[in-house]
């Protein structure tokens, strides 16, 4: 038998075939773009018309609907960033480990699980993988006729031991013993103000090999500071000599993005590339709501 009807088979293979309109290519890019990026923002009215053409009034709906649920839940930048890295293939798997590695630990501290995150912190077999050593620089503390003041400033001490080696990760151990008795001591693992004292330092030199690894920054914020007259001027000092170390301000530019506000007054102060930053910062949001508060205000008298 021998039918000019086609079947549903060679149709498709027909369609196939024919080679897509420049309007099909542009709906295609966008339903791509719309169903990839959780970004309700995406979504506008002409956006939805075009995604209704061709996906259909049903699957523009379900895709509202889980837009909406996406964008309830704040995306915080530098856990994106990570996660970025965790899925990149094109990073290698060192750096797939590390960053799901330190966005763990993000999240124990964030939960208030200190002896998960001290456990993470202290993981040789991961520090390994990237080629790095662990070395622990303990200090225990006898807070024997000592005020809270002298036994925090020696707490201080003990976590400025906390050093990024290429090669190397210097971690600080430190423990508080109550009338020097060893088998009461005060550990960040299960005390909550220690750990906070801490396992933010101890964080940030796993952070430090991280951004040795990527050959660059995790927050967005440190790229736009680096962008500055006044950083560009700096740089051009000789190292060592008030060169500032964009590192240690992006380990600042991360725990902001994080919201970290406890930890941020004592990171601050230990380097004045941080309080350069604070400022280009603040100075940044004011000319951004300045210029809100001026659009509005030039609304109004239209
Ligand atoms: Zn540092």
């Amino acid at each position: 038998m021998f039918s000019h009807q086609r079947t549903p088979k060679q149709q498709q293979a027909r369609r196939n075939l024919r080679h897509p309109t420049r309007q099909e290519e542009i709906d295609e890019k966008l339903m791509r773009q719309a169903l990839k990026e959780p970004d309700a923002r995406t979504l506008t009215p002409g956006v939805l018309i075009q995604l209704q053409r061709t996906i259909g009034n049903q699957a523009v709906s379900q895709l509202i609907k889980t837009k909406t649920q996406a964008s309830v839940i704040q995306r915080n930048p530098v856990k994106d960033r990570l996660l970025h890295f965790v899925q990149d293939q094109q990073s290698g798997q060192v750096i797939n480990t590390l960053a799901q590695h330190i966005l763990s630990v993000i999240n124990a501290l964030e939960g208030g699980q200190w002896a998960t995150a001290y456990n993470l912190l202290y993981d040789r077999a991961i520090a390994k993988i990237a080629g790095h050593k662990i070395n622990i620089k303990a200090l225990y503390i006898d807070d024997t006729n000592k005020t809270q003041k002298e036994i925090n400033s020696e707490v201080d001490r003990a976590i400025s031991k906390g050093m990024y080696f290429s090669g190397r990760l210097d971690l600080p151990e430190v423990a508080i013993l109550p009338n020097n008795d060893f088998n009461n001591a005060i550990t960040p693992d299960t005390d909550a103000t220690l750990a906070k004292q801490v396992l933010p330092v101890v964080l940030e030199e796993w952070i430090h090999m991280f951004q040795h690894q990527i050959q660059g920054y995790l927050s967005r914020a440190t790229y736009d500071f680096e962008q500055t007259p006044e950083v560009q001027k700096n740089q051009m000092l000789p190292e060592g000599q008030g060169r500032w170390n964009m590192n240690e301000v992006d380990i600042y530019a991360i725990y902001r993005d994080l919201g970290w506000a406890s930890v941020l007054t004592a990171f601050k102060a230990r380097y004045k590339e941080r309080q350069r930053f604070e400022v280009f910062k603040i100075v940044t949001r004011t000319r951004q709501e300045n210029a809100q508060r001026g659009l509005v205000i030039g609304r109004n008298r239209h």
